[in-house]
């Protein structure tokens, strides 16, 4: 007979195994399903770094010992030219830079404690459907190949997103994702041989021509470690990632070049507004397979987790009601959109405009400070972007022939909050979406118009 699960969650990445836990923990019989060894969860690509707030909002220990590598205090953002940084500080910005490995190995054996059932170096192929309802999973895997039951899925796969691909057809569930929605990032560990000199703050360097529609970063991970790295729009990108990579150091930070390379790898991350319905029939899905990265930065970390807990309660709910259908699994949506896709969405907005912004703009734009540094944090917290122009500004932008960059900076903003409050309003019941749903597609619209800059 097929074995068969209450909850069967496909990937232990952070937001897999956070799905998993929670549901074992609330007496869901589980199966979390990863491809890679479970000794090897956490390796991946990634810059290695998690706000603190993350783990405060979810009530997860803070990582300690081995598994806590460095802490930042915040961040500092480079303008193309180097002329002006921000330094953004205060409780919101503080980060951990954890060893991936062992994060994962905790989060992995939280998972277990609870009661789950692990199969690692086992792989999804494809969800098997049945009346329009995801029924089973059909997998590969070194102990058992075959099909697994369940009476209801998470797809945690990242942006392989194996499920939602194939996912049943319900009401704006979208199972592919744009070119111009995703990044394309390269990152390495290197190690000097002495300290290096600001450990207390990561940099990032944004820069329209090393990195078009990305950023390069430095993250300080011990005394004489970082974790660089950089992320262009996949739909720009014009040559091999690596070689963006190398170009920016070998032009811009030459020094990073006495470290050794301890590894390096690439990978994709999808930056945009969360999927407009992130539930069909049997299925709900989690983490960068519902997009749920800060469009500006690109940290998914902590988002996937508070959605693997949200998604890991909704089973539970679901399965008590016996209703899995979308209708039945549907609060997963309204709970993600109030406690973070609304200022996701909001600051998908402002990513659009940054990634259609030219680097002198962007030059002008931070020297002049039009974004005070303290709104910085509060517009990477909230999605709110606060604008200080002054008369003084004014008469330069019209000297200088940029009123036209204002005026759109200033749309972009008043844009922002308007999806930030749509996305809030979400509706609470399906028969309501379809009307969310218009409304979303024409602000979308009109948001990539603005930022484009075709007005
Ligand atoms: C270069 C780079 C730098 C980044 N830096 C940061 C950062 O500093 N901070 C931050 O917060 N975020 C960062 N991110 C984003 C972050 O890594 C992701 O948003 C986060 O890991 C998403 O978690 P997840 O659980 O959704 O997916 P993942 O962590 O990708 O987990 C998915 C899991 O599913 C498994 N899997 C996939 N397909 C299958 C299948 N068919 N069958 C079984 N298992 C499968 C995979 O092996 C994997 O373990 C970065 C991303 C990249 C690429």
């Amino acid at each position: 007979m097929e074995p068969s699960y209450d909850l069967v969650v496909v990937g232990a990445g952070t937001g897999g195994c956070l799905a998993a836990k929670t549901a074992a923990e609330n007496g869901l019989n589980v199966c979390l399903i990863e491809s890679k060894s479970a000794e090897n969860i956490g390796l991946k690509a990634c810059g290695d770094a998690v706000g603190m707030h993350h783990f405060d909002n979810i009530r997860l220990a803070y990582p300690t010992g081995s598994e806590l590598c460095w802490e930042l205090e915040g961040v500092k953002i480079f303008s193309p030219d180097f002329e002006t940084s921000l330094r953004i500080m205060g409780l919101g910005a503080k980060a951990f830079m954890v060893n991936r490995r062992e994060f994962g190995r905790r989060l992995i054996k939280e998972a277990l404690d609870a009661g789950v059932e692990f199969m690692d170096k086992t792989t999804v192929l494809k969800p098997i459907i049945e009346n329009n309802h995801v029924v089973a999973v059909r997998v590969k895997g070194s102990v058992f190949s075959g099909v697994l039951k369940g009476r209801v899925f998470i797809d945690a796969s990242g942006v392989s997103a194996v499920l939602r691909r194939n996912a049943p057809e319900v009401p704006g569930f979208e199972r592919t994702v744009g070119r111009e929605d995703l990044e394309i990032a390269y990152r390495e560990i290197r190690v000097f041989e002495s300290e290096i000199n600001d450990k207390t703050f990561g940099c990032i360097y944004l820069s329209q021509k090393y990195a078009p529609g990305g950023y390069f970063w430095l993250f300080p991970k011990g005394l004489n470690v970082v974790n660089i790295g950089l992320g262009v729009q996949f739909s720009r990108a014009k040559m091999e990632i690596k070689n963006y990579f190398t170009r920016f150091i070998n032009e811009k930070l030459p020094w990073l070049n006495k470290a050794k390379t301890l590894d390096g790898r690439g990978a994709f991350v999808p930056t945009r507004r969360p999927l407009d319905n992130m539930v069909s029939n049997g299925l709900l899905v989690v983490g960068d397979a519902a997009c749920q990265v800060n469009p500006i930065h690109g940290g998914g970390i902590g988002p996937s987790m508070t959605a693997g807990k949200l998604a890991g309660e909704t089973a539970v709910k679901a399965l008590e009601k016996a209703d899995l259908s979308y209708r039945g699994l549907w609060n997963y949506n309204v709970a993600y959109m109030r406690v973070y896709g609304a200022k996701q969405a909001s600051l998908d907005v402002f990513r659009v405009f940054l990634q259609n912004v030219s680097d002198d703009e962007l030059n002008y734009g931070m020297s002049r400070k039009l974004i005070a540094e303290e709104d910085v944090l509060k517009a990477s917290l909230y999605g709110e972007v606060k604008l200080t122009i002054t008369d003084k500004t004014l008469r330069f932008l019209r000297s200088i022939g940029k009123l036209n960059f204002l005026s759109r900076l200033r749309k972009i903003s008043e844009l922002m909050e308007t999806v930030k409050v749509h996305y809030q309003s979400f509706p609470e019941n399906p028969d309501g979406f379809p009307k969310w749903l218009v409304a979303v597609r024409k602000l979308v619209d009109e948001y990539k118009m603005v930022g484009m800059g075709n007005v």
